[in-house]
């Protein structure tokens, strides 16, 4: 996977990924769109030209043939900032090898497993991103397991409601590995 170099959003990040551009393309879903505005500002400071994808289907991941056609029709030296779901990125990541960008010329902000919101099966908020295997839903107060499973409809990980006895086993089994780790 891509990764983007350049870490968060603040100002020098910014600064420093848009110093000695010409112009920006943007390919963002609309979640992905909230996160680079940041960036999109800063570009907007500078007076760069923008152009910016239209995923006008209903899911990005419908889109992505039109939106590989759009980067291959972008002008050399164009810096990408890409905010899409990882399904799409994966898709979209040989486009841009072919291309031939470079990682220090696209920001990539891909929503997967890891970075997704965890979805409480049983009230249905989703709670923040999170490294941790149980987390207690904000909402419902429920200890929920996270799963791997990533839904590109919500966004989200699914959080199962977990069962005291599960939870017990699962406990001796992250203390029997450390035990091996050491
Ligand atoms: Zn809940």
């Amino acid at each position: 996977m891509m990764q983007g170099l350049f870490g968060g959003y603040d100002e020098g990040n910014c600064a420093r990924f848009l110093a000695r551009v010409r112009s920006l393309v943007i390919l963002a879903d609309a979640r992905g769109r909230r996160r680079i505005q940041a960036i999109i500002d800063a570009a907007t400071e500078q007076g760069l030209p923008i152009t910016e994808f239209d995923f006008c289907r209903d899911t990005a991941l419908a889109d992505v043939d039109r939106a590989g056609s759009f980067l291959r029709d972008q002008p050399i030296g164009t810096r990408v900032v890409m905010a899409v779901d990882e399904a799409v990125m994966k898709v979209l990541e040989p486009v841009l090898q072919h291309i031939g960008l470079t990682s220090e010329e696209v920001w990539v902000d891909a929503e997967g497993p890891e970075t997704a919101p965890v979805f409480c099966v049983a009230c249905y908020f989703q709670n923040p991103p999170t490294g941790q295997t149980y987390i207690l839903c904000t909402q419902c107060s429920r200890i929920l397991e996270v799963s791997d499973h990533y839904s590109p409809r919500l966004h989200a990980v699914m959080g199962y409601v977990s069962l005291p006895e599960q939870r017990g086993k699962a406990a001796s089994r992250c203390v029997s590995r450390q035990a091996d780790d050491q």
